[in-house]
């Protein structure tokens, strides 16, 4: 099984994992508990005028930042909960983050989290911008999911949380 295989299908399933971090590999058994990506199948006509052909990589916006176009870059989010028996368990819940890019010239990104308790994961997850604080789509969905397995308090606190 590579990396990218775990995804929708596997979620919810136990077993042994090996997920990549922004510099080591990290080895752990436990859950799956939710899978989600921001990823859209079709190119956002804005970052690419005239198609991409004509302009393959995303064009600059007027803030000096590239357009967004989630075909070209998108983040994908794996959610897991750690065996608290397992060899080398440290905190239950484990968030991996992947900025992955086909822009040629870029690299894909790994990030892993490890956290402890429930409500810490949907703060996590929480976006602050400004004064508002949000959960985008793609981490709504992987908390629903996560919510769904992990009966307890994952569960508990997707139910009380703030953000609507
Ligand atoms: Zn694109």
């Amino acid at each position: 099984m590579t990396f990218s295989d775990i995804s929708d299908e596997l979620v919810g399933e136990k077993g042994d994992w090996e997920i990549p971090g922004s510099e080591d590999t990290l080895s752990f058994s436990g859950t799956f508990l939710a899978f989600s990506s921001s990823r859209k199948m079709i190119h956002d006509s804005r970052a690419h005028p005239g198609g991409t052909e004509k302009n393959p990589i995303p064009i600059m916006g007027h803030d000096g930042k590239p357009i967004r176009c989630s075909a070209c870059r998108w983040s994908e989010f794996r959610l897991f909960k750690e065996d608290e028996k397992g060899i080398g368990a440290r905190w239950p819940y484990i968030i991996h983050f992947t900025g992955m890019s086909i822009v040629p010239g870029e690299h894909t990104r790994f990030r892993i989290v490890d956290i402890l308790t429930a409500r810490e994961v949907i703060e996590n997850l929480t976006t602050r911008r400004g004064g508002s604080a949000y959960l985008s789509v793609p981490a709504a969905r992987l908390l629903a999911q996560a919510a769904e397995i992990d009966n307890g308090p994952l569960k508990e606190a997707y139910d009380a949380r703030r953000v609507p």
